[in-house]
Formats: C-alpha cells, sequence, structure tokens
C-alpha cells in the first residue's frame, strides 16, 4: 500500500511538472494518470463495431477450432470420428473489420502462393471461466459474427509435414476478417442454418451450421478446459467442406442465415 502511495504521488508529481510546463489544470490531470499505468508508447487495443450500439467489443483473443465439418476434416486428409476437437490461435490484431454494406480490400498476404478462403461462424465471449460445463456454455457467449479464416495453405502444409508450427500459415496480419458483433440478445444463437460463400458470384462452399461436429456449446466447454476463457475472446467455429484458393481481384462473399453478407475483395 505504502509502496502504491508513493508511486501515485511520484506519478502525480511528473504529471504536475509536465502539467505546469503545458498549463493544465493539475488536479484533473494527476488524477487521471493515476488510474494508468505508464507506457513508453501506446499499443492499439483491437476492437470491432458492436450492431446497434456505439459501444465496441475489445478482442482479447481469437481461439480456431480445426476440422469441424466432416467433409472439411476427410478433405484435410483426417478421420472426424475418432479425432477431439482441437484449438490454434491468431493474435487479436489479426482482426480486419468488413462492414456488412460494402466489399472492403483485402490485401493478398506475403509469402504465399496458395491463398484460401474459410467461411467461419465466429463467437464473441464476455463473461470467462474455466471448466465450463456445457449446459451454461451459451451463457457466456455475447453475440455473433461471420468471418473468414483466411489461409496461407501452402506454408501451412510445409510447417505441418515438417511437424512445426502452423503459425505462419494461419496467424499472419489481417488473416481474420470479419463482421460487426450482433449481440445475443438481438440476434439469439446459432445451432443451424446456411453457411455458404461464393467467389465472383460462384458458390464454393455450401453447408449448414448443424454440420459442425462439435456445436459452439461444446467448443466453449472444451476450451475453457485448456484455457481459462475471458471477457473479449472470439471463437471461430470452423469451416466446411471445399476450401480452395483466391487471387488478386477475386472477390469473396460470405453468408450465414440471419447475419448480413460479408464481401471482400481480394487486392
Ligand atoms: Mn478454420
Amino acid at each position: 500500500m505504502e509502496k502504491m502511495n508513493r508511486r501515485g504521488l511520484l506519478q502525480a508529481a511528473g504529471v504536475m511538472a509536465a502539467g505546469a510546463v503545458a498549463g493544465c489544470a493539475l488536479p484533473v490531470v494527476a488524477a487521471v494518470d493515476e488510474r494508468r499505468v505508464r507506457t513508453p508508447f501506446e499499443v492499439a487495443q483491437t476492437t470491432v463495431p458492436i450492431v446497434g450500439s456505439t459501444e465496441q467489443f475489445p478482442v482479447r483473443r481469437i481461439y480456431c477450432i480445426g476440422r469441424n465439418y466432416a467433409a472439411h476434416a476427410r478433405e484435410m486428409g483426417s478421420d472426424p470420428t475418432r479425432e477431439p476437437p482441437f484449438f490454434f490461435q491468431k493474435p487479436s490484431d489479426a482482426v480486419q473489420y468488413v462492414a456488412p454494406d460494402q466489399t472492403t480490400d483485402h490485401p493478398y498476404p506475403s509469402l504465399t502462393k496458395n491463398y484460401h478462403y474459410e467461411i467461419e461462424l465466429v463467437a464473441a465471449i464476455s463473461k470467462g471461466g474455466r471448466n465450463i460445463p456445457l449446459d451454461q456454455a451459451l451463457q457466456h457467449v455475447f453475440g455473433y459474427t461471420i468471418g473468414l479464416d483466411m489461409t496461407r495453405r501452402d506454408l501451412q502444409r510445409e510447417m505441418g509435414e515438417q511437424k512445426k508450427p502452423w503459425e505462419i500459415g494461419k496467424s499472419f496480419d489481417r488473416s481474420a476478417p470479419m463482421g460487426p458483433i450482433h449481440p445475443v440478445a438481438q440476434i439469439g444463437h446459432f445451432t443451424k442454418g446456411s453457411i455458404w460463400l461464393k467467389v465472383n458470384g460462384q458458390v464454393k462452399q455450401n453447408a449448414d451450421l448443424q454440420q459442425m461436429i462439435w456445436s459452439v456449446a461444446e467448443q466453449i466447454s472444451k476450451l475453457s478446459e485448456a484455457f481459462e476463457l475471458m471477457p473479449g475472446d472470439l471463437i471461430y467455429s470452423g469451416t466446411p467442406e471445399n476450401v480452395g484458393p483466391v487471387v488478386r481481384g477475386d472477390v469473396m462473399e460470405g453468408h450465414i442465415d440471419r447475419l448480413p453478407n460479408l464481401s471482400v475483395k481480394v487486392v
């Protein structure tokens, strides 16, 4: 306690000195400063707009489930019936916000010659927990959106073959385009409904959310055994079969029933 007080006084003194130079209202500035950790530079907090609100959803971690549709698991070379769920992460600043009423440019990333789309339902968590029981899991969901788990497939495969981490194939800058978050209070939960992706108007992926091997509730429950979930976490719930490549100039349009479509142009 004494240490905190001394530190607070020192900080206040520093601010007062700076304030005196700038001619600020000293007591107010000092009070605000004491509540903040001082850092030599600012790091941006990733946020995603919330539909119907002036507030934005602050992103903490992005979890993604792998091979969560049987036909996609098969096309990736595994047996879906015997595999427990597995998860990987993208950094929070991999988010690229895509407004629902327009086509947003999405830069083709470096290093790849095989850049793949994966259309997915994304759940946004507002209540954390460990070992969350299945029947309570959906109470942890704040809302949902539609997202792309963009993948440098050649790099992912290369690393997999060498038994090295996937990171470079999955967790790169802007690898997580997504729309605004729709609160559960307005939109409800998603256990079924059409999910599809078109490229240049042609249907590429087309399935139903019911075909997920692990439901969103099951994913939350399983994830929380491995990690303590926290408010701000996002969960990409997996992609259906028929993933494939895009090149510069391609327009991807993603759809999940009850959500506005997501549209991005690869540039
Ligand atoms: Mn995926």
